[in-house]
């Protein structure tokens, strides 16, 4: 369905940087590119796929590539004349232009660019992309199947401006270059084309499946064109897999690990088409059970004309090899698969439906045995974990009520009214960037490391006491990730070396695996707050990943349900908060950035994540007493949905984004009944910008006038890690100052 294209060691990202720092050229950069896409192809046509994906390369990210072939990049870049300078522009902004926004591709943690649709937007074929890439693989001897986000798809996710009407309304127009795509695709010998409709599988569009009969009607019904593989993935197809089954397309793809066989085979329509089953999970990394879903796919094969094997959706979310995994245990390493063996599992499945099970038997057997082995471990089982878990009830999800904390929390802390703090981490600067290096090395012994973060940690001290702040944090240097560092003190993760995933552009994470039951043999960060604590009378804030996020960021097991798992982790968080509280830790920050990301592309679905999202949350903070404050902190303020949830963590501050107005904020928090205390960013971090105290001052008199004083906190939108200090500095003098301008009433 589509491959990683980062490179196995990251050799793109490397080039592309090196290209935006100016240390190469053009030219080297699409030779690596090239290169790249080269044996990947190759790669993929030795593991057996009958047809290999192509044009799934892209120099930042395949919604943008889209824009760009559709000719919907907005006018503005049209400034910059090199035609790989003005990508990077959309992608990234340049001194003068500000980028298009990017936002999270439907609920995974890879982020797309989002197209600008208006009244300007003059839809216009431009293949140059994705015929080289053809061509390219052609001249390899590839059997190529270009792919594209489809219309539908495109338009779904784009957002209207500059007052035009909402993007989907235009799609007769664009289809009519999609159609200009399939014959100018076909003059260039493509025998197949791959347009990926993940958006059929989700609820974004109101009537997905009217749409999806209309436009591959119009398409399909062309007679000059390749054959048409309608791709689907992250859930099921419901009407809107009968309608596309109506049309004359080729195939169809669904997603078999998010959704069902028989649903497939009940549609009947199937019967003179090719189904394309995704029954390698292509987004988490689980050693495929290859003897069940052999049964699956010959099951299948009942209902539809050809049945053709391929991953779930596009091995994009996992990494590249389990082979560069040199630290890990034989029996882990056999129940995992990254994209390199999910290509292979797919061939052994495609093998065994043509040639018999006995073809590929040993194969089989082996799956069978590591999937046994893993149901076996006894590190998927801890009995005291599980204890504790079943004898917590739903009063060890409750704290007292919310007024009575206010109060003793008041008087415990003493703080002035529109409390000053930040969210988290200060810059992770080169020093604390090189020690981290110097320490994975095993250049830079553990305590000499320890020492230099102390000593950053004091500096960050004392530059809060400078600025005269109230509400300080020790600025989490010791931390790689907010994830990584707690799955990496916990029992149940595995912590991979090169499991490089993309998150957006060049920028890559690591998600940790999280295989067993999660324990927390020891405090995770008590030494490091009560350390900052003993450097300073003002209250240090303590500061914990909460049991969301670290599900959302992680690859988590896949036999039991996400609930459960969450429940584990809550429990390991909570203990660390009542241990922190133990220390004298008064404040404690548990942040939930990804609290919207999990939740599922179906309504019928939401209402049950909420509830096991908002109980884990409370069960890692409801340990502690009335007098220990509890913040949040979430990376949004569009709340939408899971507003109601956000009252219920029932926090006794939440920190949000400041993309929207303080007022806003506040206003819509308050009708949802949220009566607690409430931080919205006064400035954004994302940007290197300064604010102004002028400015600031005016957001937070916003906000007063729909909250009281007593309610309201003052801080930035999010952690400052990636900002320089100097910055940092400056926008938090003014951030003070303003806060105590509104506080005397200026
Ligand atoms: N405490 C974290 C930090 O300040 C929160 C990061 C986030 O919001 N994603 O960096
Ligand atoms: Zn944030």
């Amino acid at each position: 369905m589509g491959s990683p294209r980062i490179g196995p060691n990251r050799e793109l990202k490397r080039a592309i940087e090196s290209y935006w720092a100016g240390r190469t050229d053009k030219a080297q950069l699409e030779s690596v590119a090239a290169e790249l896409r080269k044996q990947t192809w190759a790669e993929l046509a030795a593991a057996g796929l009958d047809s290999v994906p192509v044009n799934t390369f892209s120099y930042y990210d395949h919604m943008l590539d889209t824009a760009v072939l559709v000719g919907a990049l907005p006018a503005r870049y049209s400034a910059v004349s090199d035609e790989v300078d003005r990508y990077f522009a959309a992608a990234r902004g340049t001194a003068e232009l500000a980028p298009l926004e990017m936002t999270k591709w439907f609920d995974t943690n890879y982020h797309y660019i989002v197209p600008e649709i208006g009244p300007g937007t003059q839809f216009a074929l431009n293949p140059t992309k994705v015929i080289a890439e053809l061509e390219e693989a052609q001249a390899l001897g590839i059997s190529a199947r270009p792919v594209i986000v489809g219309p539908l798809t495109f338009l779904a996710l784009s957002k209207a401006v500059d007052g035009g009407a909402v993007p989907i309304s235009r799609l007769d127009e664009l289809v009519a270059v999609y159609a200009v795509l399939l014959s100018t695709l076909a003059n260039h010998g493509a025998e197949w084309v791959q347009f990926d409709e993940p958006v059929l599988a989700t609820d974004i569009l109101d009537n997905a499946a009217d749409l999806a009969r209309h436009t591959y009607s119009v398409l399909g019904d062309l007679s000059y064109r390749p054959a048409i593989f309608v791709a689907t993935y992250f859930g099921e197809l419901t009407d809107a897999l009968t309608s596309l089954a109506g049309t004359p397309v080729e195939a169809i793809g669904v997603d078999l690990v998010a959704g069902s066989a028989a649903t497939v085979a009940a549609v009947p329509a199937l019967t003179n088409k090719t189904v394309v089953a995704g029954i390698v999970d292509g987004r988490n990394v689980w050693r495929t059970d290859l003897e069940s879903a052999l049964g699956t796919l010959e099951k299948l094969r009942e209902s539809a004309a050809h049945v053709a094997v391929s991953t779930s959706c596009s091995t994009l979310h996992v990494p590249y090899t389990l082979a560069a995994e040199s630290d890990i245990d034989a029996a882990l390493r056999s129940w995992l698969a990254f994209g390199s063996e999910k290509v292979i599992e797919v061939a052994t499945l495609a093998r065994a439906l043509r040639e018999g099970r006995e073809a590929v038997a040993a194969a089989i057997d082996e799956a069978t045995a590591a999937i046994a082995s893993r149901k076996s471990d006894p590190r998927l089982r801890n009995g005291d974990v599980r204890a504790r878990l079943a004898s917590i009830l739903a009063g060890g999800r409750t704290r007292g009520p919310a007024a009575a904390r206010r109060e003793s929390q008041n008087a415990r802390l003493n703080l002035p009214a529109l409390p000053t703090t930040t969210i988290g981490s200060y810059p992770q600067t080169v020093e604390i960037r090189k020690a981290r290096a110097a320490l994975v090395a095993g250049e830079l012994d553990q305590n000499e490391y320890t020492n230099r973060m102390k000593a950053e940690v004091e500096s960050v001290i004392r530059l809060q006491e400078r600025l005269g702040i109230d509400v300080l944090v020790h600025g989490e240097p010791e931390r790689n990730d907010m994830v990584q560092y707690f799955a990496e003190q916990l029992d149940g993760f595995f912590a991979t070396v090169n499991g490089w995933v993309q998150s957006y552009g060049t920028r890559c994470v690591r998600p940790p695996i999280l295989y067993g039951d999660v324990a927390r043999p020891k405090p995770m960060t008590v030494d490091w707050a009560t350390y900052a604590q003993s450097l300073t009378d003002k209250p240090v804030k303590g500061m914990l990943t909460g049991p969301v996020t670290i599900l959302a960021w992680s690859f988590v097991r896949d036999d039991q349900p996400l609930s459960e798992t969450a429940a584990q982790v809550a429990l390991a968080i909570r203990d660390e908060t009542v241990d922190l509280e133990a220390a004298g830790i008064a404040i404690i920050q548990v942040d939930e950035p990804a609290l919207r990301e999990l939740l599922p592309l179906r309504r019928e679905d939401k209402d049950a994540y909420l509830d096991w999202a908002v109980s884990s949350f409370r069960l890692s903070t409801s340990g502690v007493a009335d007098s220990t404050q509890i913040h949040t902190h979430l990376c949004y303020s569009e709340f939408g949905e899971i507003i109601g949830a956000i009252a219920d963590l029932d926090a006794d501050v939440t920190s949000v984004e400041a993309a929207r107005s303080h007022m806003e904020i506040v206003e819509d928090l308050t009708a949802a009944g949220f009566a607690n205390s409430i931080g919205p960013g006064v400035y954004d971090i994302h940007s290197p910008r300064v604010p102004d105290t002028g400015e600031i001052a005016d957001g937070l008199r916003a906000a007063l006038s729909a909250v009281g004083p007593e309610r309201l906190w003052v801080n930035p939108d999010c952690g400052l890690k990636t900002r320089k200090t100097d910055e940092v500095e400056a926008a938090l003098h003014n951030m003070v100052e303003a806060a105590k301008q509104v506080r005397a009433g200026a």
